[in-house]
């Protein structure tokens, strides 16, 4: 094969890699790592030369090189100033740890711990024994068990109490949740057989009743979390459904989701939130299992939880299928402190509370001071009144009562990238031609990190 000759000017592989301009990312990314950026720029390289372009210089490709390099190394886990009104916002990490979890997090996770022994007797025991018994206290449920996230909870309840036999779930809550979480996948996943009862936009008890057989195993009810049905719309109270399951002698579970185990604020009193249904009274209208997350409104780590009558917390427990989504010890460390700043009735110690909680008043003093920054730059912004929201899959649609700072100008995409890429981030949200930071998701200790952030992004 004859190589025209402009290819042959392009830099060869070990040149690049040897380059003393990366010596710096290779030596954090790895002589491997760069190698195959080295090539795939050259491969680029290539075909733009056959097309035509102009064969790329040594400089020109160990540049590229470089810059691909540094890309990767941001793309790590990196701390952000979420601006985006969104609490438990889901690409952002959903709840934030309180002070108390981290710090038990920091005293558990280098050192041996007491995970499953028992220091008065000396003997093995249960791991998350003591979490599990303070959700149990908590919620006013006779025993709970703790798993990886809610998806694991949903799909361990179902599989031990449903496997190879049907569950009963409205047609109006077949609902997918957000990345990935999907009823019937995860009802077929169970090897439990799904049987749709009702219409999507109304069922009433007679449908579950009419369904029920020989091979039912339990009824399903979902949270349709973010998905809403307005209208000619009807679904059975929790408790009437209860009734039904009690009759026939079968477990009604709830996926809840959310995992609200207290009253939310006065922030949120009047908007769809304050009907968010919490574990105690989803176990207090009668649903014999109810399963929800821990980095939601619950405010913990990453994790689930199964909350409900005791055999069947047992049979979950005893599941083969449980030690495969158990929750890790470092989010069991986290779920500890967060127990106990609820059993201490601090829930200004836990951030999702703290952040929902802010008055609006306090919101809008700290807007206006970023936007008097703002203004000594020689940029007018207002402060405005905004909607902020829960996030999190759950009740996105429910608006929290928040305020922005709103920067209108010829190029908001631009600016919310600038303050994408400084450091830390700043997310906001483009609405409108302009753009927002909204004060309810930001900490009040992040505050001169905005300011800083938009003093750069304006700096000539
Ligand atoms: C969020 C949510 C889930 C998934 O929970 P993860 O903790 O993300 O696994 C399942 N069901 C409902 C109703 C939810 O709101």
């Amino acid at each position: 094969m004859v190589v025209p000759v402009e290819l042959q000017k392009l830099p060869k592989v070990d040149r690049v890699v040897d380059a003393p301009e990366l010596s710096g990312v290779r030596g954090t990314l790895g002589k491997k790592a760069v190698t195959a950026l080295a090539r795939s720029v050259i491969a680029e390289a290539r075909s733009a030369a056959l097309a035509g372009a102009e064969p790329a210089t040594l400089a020109e490709v160990v540049a590229r090189v470089r810059e691909r390099a540094e890309v990767r190394l941001r793309a790590g886990l990196a701390p952000v100033v979420n601006a985006t009104g969104v609490i438990l916002h889901t690409n952002l990490g959903r709840a934030p740890l309180p002070r108390a979890s981290i710090e038990r997090i920091a005293a558990i996770a280098g050192r041996y711990s007491t995970l499953e022994l028992d220091l008065s007797t000396g003997v093995r025991t249960r791991r998350g024994l003591q979490a599990e018994l303070g959700l149990a206290e908590l919620t006013s449920a006779e025993d709970v068990v703790l798993v990886n996230n809610n998806a694991a909870a949903v799909m361990l309840a179902l599989s031990t109490l449903a496997a190879g036999r049907e569950v009963i779930v409205s047609r109006g809550e077949l609902v997918e949740i957000g990345g990935g979480f999907r009823i019937p996948e995860v009802l077929a996943r169970s090897g439990a057989r799904l049987v749709e009862v009702g219409t999507t936009n109304r069922t009433r008890v007679d449908d579950y009743a009419r369904a029920i057989g020989e091979r039912t195993a339990c009824l399903l009810r979902v949270h349709p979390s973010n998905f809403k049905i307005t209208g000619f719309a009807e679904r059975p109270a929790l408790s009437e459904l209860a009734a039904l399951a009690k009759s026939r002698r079968l477990p009604l579970i709830k996926d809840l989701g959310g995992g609200l185990v207290v009253d939310l604020p006065p922030t949120v009193a009047g908007s769809e939130l304050a009907r968010e249904p919490s574990v105690q009274a989803c176990l207090a209208a009668g649903a014999d299992l109810v399963c929800f997350s821990l980095d939601k409104l619950f405010g913990g780590p990453q994790g689930g939880a199964v909350a409900g009558r005791a055999e069947l917390v047992r049979a979950l427990r005893d599941d083969p299928m449980a030690r495969a989504l158990r929750l890790d010890k470092l989010a069991l460390a986290a779920v500890e402190a967060v127990l106990e700043a609820y059993r201490r009735g601090a829930l200004c110690d836990i951030p999702v509370h703290a952040l929902l909680s802010a008055g609006i008043d306090e919101l809008e003093r700290r807007v206006d001071q970023w936007r008097l920054a703002l203004g000594e730059l020689g940029v007018s912004a207002e402060t405005v009144q905004s909607e902020a929201a829960i996030g999190g899959g759950t009740l996105a649609e429910a608006p929290v009562r928040s305020v922005a700072l709103r920067i209108a100008g010829p190029a908001p995409e631009a600016l919310a990238e600038r303050l994408r890429n400084g450091e830390p981030a700043v997310i906001g949200r483009v609405v409108e031609g302009a753009l927002l930071l909204d004060a309810r998701s930001v900490f009040p200790g992040e505050d001169p990190q905005i300011v800083a952030a938009l003093t750069r992004a304006f700096a000539k």
